[in-house]
């Protein structure tokens, strides 16, 4: 027997409508590129945003499920597209202004943008795109005109459009089960794929990272949005905080560590999103400059990669700030866990804590995760047993924008993640590293990402990248890559020494490289294929090597 229960549309209308009614006079505070804010509340925004859903659908010939590209930072017209775009039927698609020139080509190809809405401070990157484009999307900048010199045609300006605009009635209802928005995986791992959310997958995402057990946001809070929103969609927090009436601060292009901490101080935040290289920055920004006031994030939450433990410990210690580690992917929307301390941890000493705390975490309400050995069955949950993390639940991809056929890791009842690692009794995901990144040498397992976070808890070494290289005997073996700090190198020997407490003899690095710096992806994470490359043609310095 079915229930009896309305068919309520869980979409971002809904979303936008909610914190229209419920908290209209929270407030949307933008510290824009060129230094000035911009402050107004979530009605104001509402009014905006559907105001630009009339203007898509009447003046830009927007149809349903018509792909509209945001190239932009965070700040409130962006904002305010997030919620028109899909109220107009179409799908919000925020471009990722880090990638290469070839790859953002490639990517509004793919993605056939009809629209592109581009910040006024990014035209200028813009231009080096637009020759390689297939189509001609009409290309809108957020500004109002006269604006500024472009060699782009066809431009038209946004705060032009909304003061010519009529406003829009009702919001154009869609089928939950529509698409709402777009995101393409970083291509860490080859050509960028697209992500296609829906209105119930971003919703449901968004009530479950809301919960206390999860981010833990209400309104009670101000989050500081770090995460660019062009990076899968800022982790849902424009739909997070909206429907939490959580105000929100977007920082737009001032992501340096000393604006980021001004930021948090001035708007008294108390909470933000950002990748470990984000904190990290800040932690030595707040070492070097330590303010007068303790800051007033309750917490942190961070992800994208692995968290070291060092650096969690130490901005506790030395700050006073918990932060809060969870795990994703483009393709889990992005949230699967968050590692949150239970209260039968809470006797435990304070670094077994940590250990708990630096793991990627159990999984979010709404979401299953297993672990599938490389013979092909579930794990146990004992913390030991090694195998591919694969998710499933309503905010997971189920196939690839765009690929008829499915690809390898999709299109199955669960979703591979490539990633690799263990689940402990407790349901705490462990991830040892990606599969691609395990280094095999003599038919044993290394985790890169095990001797990354052990070297970075020593005091000379700022950063470090461990790849696996070519070896005669061994077939593979590791090489640490070390940023140290102030250029003082340690010895290999030293670090050997400093490793060998937590490593099997045949697990630490022979090789260990001084580089100036680690290449990184687009996202900020460790460019481990740029790294293998430079190694392959030589240019990766000499070699210090100890045995
Ligand atoms: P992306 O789709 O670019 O967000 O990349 C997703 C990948 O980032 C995951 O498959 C993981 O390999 C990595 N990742 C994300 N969060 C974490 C985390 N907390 N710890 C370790 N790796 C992470």
């Amino acid at each position: 027997m079915k229930g009896q229960m309305m068919q309520y549309a869980l979409s971002t209308n809904s979303i936008i409508e909610y914190g229209n009614r419920v908290f209209p006079r929270k407030e949307i505070i933008s510290k824009l590129p060129d230094g000035c804010w911009h402050r107004y509340r979530f009605t104001d925004m509402y009014a905006r945003a559907k105001k630009m859903a009339g203007v898509l659908i009447n003046r830009l010939g927007v149809h349903r499920g018509d792909r509209v590209a945001t190239f932009a930072w965070n700040q409130y017209q962006h904002l305010e597209l997030y919620y028109a775009i899909p109220g107009a039927g179409a799908i919000c698609h925020p471009i990722n202004i880090r990638l290469s020139i070839d790859q953002i080509a490639y990517i509004i190809n793919h993605a056939e943008d009809k629209i592109i809405f581009i910040d006024a401070t990014l035209i200028k990157l813009f231009e080096q795109i637009a020759s390689r484009l297939n189509g001609t999307p009409q290309l809108v900048v957020l500004a109002a005109s006269p604006a500024f010199e472009t060699s782009l045609k066809n431009i038209i300006h946004y705060e032009d459009l909304l003061t010519e605009a009529e406003v829009l009635d009702e919001w154009i209802e869609s089928d939950e089960n529509d698409a709402c928005g777009l995101s393409y995986t970083s291509g860490t791992t080859g050509e960028p794929k697209g992500v296609l959310y829906s209105h119930r997958s971003t919703y449901l995402h968004a009530l479950s990272i809301m919960t206390p057990n999860a981010f833990n946001i209400s309104c009670q809070d101000k989050a500081l949005l770090i995460v660019p929103q062009f990076h899968v969609m800022a982790w849902g927090f424009p739909f997070v905080c909206v429907m939490a009436g959580a105000e929100m601060v977007l920082p737009s292009c001032h992501l340096q560590p000393e604006s980021l901490i001004d930021i948090i101080q001035k708007e008294k935040c108390t909470i933000a999103n950002g990748v470990p290289a984000i904190w990290m920055g800040v932690y030595e920004a707040l070492k070097k400059n330590p303010p007068n006031e303790k800051l007033t994030l309750k917490e942190y939450l961070v992800g994208g990669s692995a968290m070291p433990m060092s650096i969690m410990d130490a901005m506790e210690q030395d700050f006073g700030i918990p932060g809060v580690q969870a795990w994703g992917m483009t393709e889990t929307s992005p949230l699967g866990t968050i590692s949150r301390l239970q209260p039968h941890h809470y006797d435990l000493p304070r670094q077994e804590q940590l250990k708990i705390r630096s793991k990627q975490g159990i999984e979010l309400p709404g979401v299953e995760i297993r672990s599938v050995t490389e013979e092909g069955t579930t794990a146990p949950r004992d913390g030991e047993t090694t195998g591919e993390f694969e998710i499933k639940g309503p905010w997971i991809v189920d196939k690839y924008f765009r690929c008829d056929h499915t690809q390898g890791n999709t299109g199955g009842e669960w979703f591979k993640t490539g990633d690799t690692g263990t689940i402990d009794k407790d349901g705490y995901m462990m991830i040892t590293d990606r599969k691609k990144d395990l280094i095999k040498s003599g038919g044993e397992w290394i985790s890169s990402i095990a001797l990354e976070l052990a070297l970075v808890a020593h005091p000379q070494v700022k950063e470090a990248c461990v790849i696996a290289i070519p070896d005669d005997r061994w077939s593979e073996r590791p090489l640490a890559c070390i940023v140290f700090t102030d250029d003082t190198e340690v010895p290999a020997a030293e670090l050997r020494s400093f490793l060998s407490g937590g490593f099997a003899a045949y697990q630490l690095p022979d090789h260990y490289i001084s580089v100036k710096q680690i290449p990184k992806t687009s996202v900020g994470k460790l460019d481990k294929k740029e790294l293998r490359r430079l190694y392959s043609i030589g240019q990766l310095g000499e070699r210090s090597r100890d045995k």
